[in-house]
């Protein structure tokens, strides 16, 4: 699990982050900061669209824009929003990709801890990398 420093930093960046979400439809910014195992923190906002199926997560968002960046191995990912809410199934699957050992840290906009969990307890028997080489 993380040291509490490290938790209290990605909930922090993930807090500052989401005020600059783009999302007038749905009035639900979300705020995420993804923590790399080179120690960087790539943050990410949800970027919504008048088309609505081209809106993208937040957690997405930081995790491509780590991936753009060279980065394949994740520790941590933090996700505020208003009240908590959880990474939703896309968000899950693309995690997975990268390790089902990532700490996923939900918090509210408050900065308050709400869950503490890995990829692997919110996607259970999940497809990925392994199965395409059996
Ligand atoms: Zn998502």
């Amino acid at each position: 699990m993380l040291v509490n420093e490290v938790r209290e930093s990605l909930i922090e960046a993930a807090k500052e982050a989401r005020k600059w979400a783009y999302a007038p439809y749905s009035q639900y910014p979300v705020g995420a900061a993804l923590f790399t195992a080179s120690g960087r923190i790539y943050e990410g906002v949800n970027v919504e669209n008048a088309a609505f199926p081209m809106t993208i997560c937040a957690e997405r968002v930081a995790i491509f824009k780590a991936v753009s960046e060279g980065e394949r191995e994740f520790r941590a990912i933090a996700v505020v929003t208003k009240n908590g809410g959880s990474p939703c199934g896309a968000c899950r699957q693309v995690l997975a990709e990268f390790g089902l050992e990532t700490v996923v840290i939900i918090a509210d906009e408050e900065g308050r801890l709400r869950r503490e969990t890995t990829v692997a307890e919110l996607l259970p028997e999940s497809f990925g990398p392994p199965d395409l080489d059996r």
